[in-house]
């Protein structure tokens, strides 16, 4: 866990600190190559946020720098 993240779930509530890992978790930063990992696993917050920035970032499975797409992971397709 990151300082930022200790810093944010040490002040909040603890509702509102459980929301934020929480989505922070369903924020899914994915690599070209295919890899995702979280933005909470990233060290990371993302609450109460939209649209789908990119990150540049050193993707841990195949070690390049690459933009990783940020989107909300786990969506399960309807209808
Ligand atoms: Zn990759």
């Amino acid at each position: 866990m990151s300082s930022t993240q200790k810093f944010l779930l040490a002040i909040l509530p603890k509702s509102w600190a459980q929301g934020m890992e929480t989505e922070s978790r369903e924020w899914m930063l994915q690599c070209p190559c295919g890899y995702a990992k979280s933005v909470w696993d990233w060290g990371g917050i993302r609450w109460k946020a939209a649209g789908n920035p990119k990150k540049y970032l050193r993707c841990s499975q195949c070690g390049e720098m690459t933009w990783h797409l940020c989107a909300k992971g786990q969506q399960q397709q309807q209808g």
